[in-house]
C-alpha cells in the first residue's frame, strides 16, 4: 500500500472530488493519518477544501479537490514553422495561449530564445510571475530520446541532433523540463481532456507529414529508441511516389499534406500546404475531395493493420488535415472496417481532434504535470517547505 502524501494527492487528483472519509476508505489509511497529510497538503495550497458533501443523515463533510490555480506550467508545441505556446494550469488548462510562427531550422539556442520571450509575455497576461512556473513542456516534431531530453537524429529539425532541449530549459527556468515528439503529447492531450480516458488509442496526425502516437495501456508507448508510431513511413502496397525518407510507398508521400497539396497543384489548383488542401475541400472542390477521401483511404490501409496489431479502442485524427472533417475520416473508417479483423474493430471509435489546435500544449502541460506531481516528488518538496 502507498501511503505518503504524495500518493494521496495523486489519488484526490484522480478522484476529482473527495471526501477524507472517502480517502480513509479508498487508500486503506487510518483516518487520523489521512487528516495529517490533507492538513499538510492544504497548508500547501495543493489542495482546496470547499462546500460540503449531501449528507446522508451524519455530519456533512468538507469536499476535497485538487488545487489547479497551485502554480503555472510552460507549454510550448514546436512545428516545422508553426508552433503553439501557451502557460496553463495545474489542471493543464491553457490560460493564455497564442500561435508562433517561426522556422525550427534556425536551431535550438535561437528557438528558445523566442519561446522564453513568447512565455514572458504570456505570463504578464496570465496575472502569473516567473516564481508562479514549476514546469516546462515541449513538444517538438522529431524523435526524442525520452529521459535525456534530447532530439535524436530529426529529420526536419537541422541543427538539433543531439541537443540537450530538457536540460537547457531546466538551466532557463530553474524548474524540471520535459519534452517528446509532437505526437505523443497530442495523444496525451486529447486523452486528458476525456471523462473516461481509454487504455488503448492511437493518434494520428495528418498534417505535412503524417505520424502517429501510441498510447498503451494507458501510458505513451516511445519504443526502444523514441519512434514508436512512424506510420508516415509504413509501406502501402498501392502506392509507390518518393519519400524525403529515401524509400518509395511510404504512406507520407502519397497522402501527406505535402504530397495533396502538390498534386492539387499540378491539377492546376493553388495549394502550398495541408491548410489550403482544406480550404479547398471546404470550397467544394470536386479534385481536392476526391484527393483526400483517396488519402483517407491510404491511411485506413495503415490502420488497418495497426488495429489488428494493438487492438485500440479508439482512433482519434488530427493535424491540420483533419480539417477537411469527415472527407478524410470517411476514408479511414472504410478501409479500417474492411481489412481488420471484426473483433479488433467491434466497439472501435474512429473521430476527428476535441482539441484540434490546443491538443499539443495541452499534453505538453500535462506532461510537465505527471513529473512534477509524481508522488516522491511531491514528498521531497513539501520535506523542503517543512
Ligand atoms: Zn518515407
Amino acid at each position: 500500500v502507498s501511503t505518503s502524501t504524495g500518493h494521496l494527492l495523486a489519488l484526490i487528483r484522480s478522484l476529482g472530488e473527495t471526501t477524507r472519509a472517502e480517502l480513509a476508505s479508498t487508500s486503506g489509511l487510518a483516518r487520523s493519518t489521512v487528516a495529517a497529510q490533507v492538513g499538510q497538503l492544504l497548508s500547501d495550497r495543493l489542495i482546496t477544501e470547499s462546500g460540503t458533501a449531501q449528507s446522508t443523515g451524519g455530519r456533512p463533510a468538507t469536499l476535497l479537490r485538487f488545487n489547479e490555480d497551485a502554480g503555472a506550467v510552460l507549454a510550448a508545441d514546436l512545428g516545422a514553422t508553426h508552433s503553439r505556446v501557451a502557460v496553463c494550469d495545474f489542471g493543464a488548462t491553457p490560460l493564455v495561449t497564442e500561435p508562433l510562427e517561426m522556422d525550427i531550422g534556425i536551431g535550438p539556442i535561437a528557438v528558445l530564445d523566442s519561446l522564453s520571450e513568447a512565455w514572458d509575455r504570456l505570463l504578464d497576461v496570465a496575472g502569473k510571475h516567473e516564481t508562479d512556473v514549476r514546469g516546462v513542456g515541449l513538444g517538438v516534431p522529431g524523435p526524442v530520446e525520452f529521459a535525456a531530453g534530447r532530439a535524436v537524429h530529426p529529420p526536419i529539425m537541422p541543427g538539433w541532433d543531439g541537443f540537450e532541449i530538457g536540460a537547457e530549459m531546466t538551466r532557463r527556468f530553474g524548474v524540471p523540463a520535459l519534452v517528446d515528439n509532437d505526437v505523443n503529447i497530442m495523444a496525451l492531450g486529447e486523452r486528458s481532456a476525456m471523462l473516461d480516458p481509454p487504455n488503448d488509442m492511437v493518434f494520428v496526425k495528418v498534417g505535412t507529414g503524417i505520424g502517429s502516437g501510441l498510447i498503451l495501456g494507458g501510458r505513451i508507448h516511445r519504443g526502444a529508441t523514441g519512434t514508436a508510431g512512424d506510420i508516415g513511413h509504413i509501406q502501402i502496397a498501392t502506392a509507390e511516389a518518393p519519400c524525403r525518407c529515401g524509400n518509395l510507398g511510404c504512406l507520407e508521400a502519397a497522402a501527406g499534406g505535402a504530397a495533396l497539396a502538390k498534386e492539387l497543384t499540378a491539377a492546376g489548383l493553388t495549394a502550398n500546404q495541408s491548410r489550403d488542401v482544406v480550404r479547398l475541400v471546404r470550397g467544394g472542390e470536386h479534385v481536392a475531395i476526391h484527393a483526400v477521401r483517396r488519402a483517407g483511404r491510404l491511411i485506413g490501409e495503415a490502420l488497418a493493420s495497426i488495429v489488428n496489431l494493438l487492438n485500440p479502442t479508439l482512433i482519434v485524427v488530427g493535424g491540420d488535415l483533419a480539417g477537411a472533417g469527415e472527407q478524410l475520416i470517411a476514408g479511414i473508417r472504410e478501409v479500417i472496417y474492411q481489412r481488420s479483423t471484426a473483433l479488433a474493430t467491434h466497439g472501435l471509435e474512429i473521430r476527428t481532434s476535441q482539441l484540434g489546435d490546443h491538443a499539443g500544449v495541452v499534453g505538453a502541460a500535462m506532461m510537465a504535470l505527471d513529473r512534477i506531481l509524481d508522488p516522491a516528488d511531491v514528498d521531497a518538496a513539501l520535506e523542503r517547505s517543512g
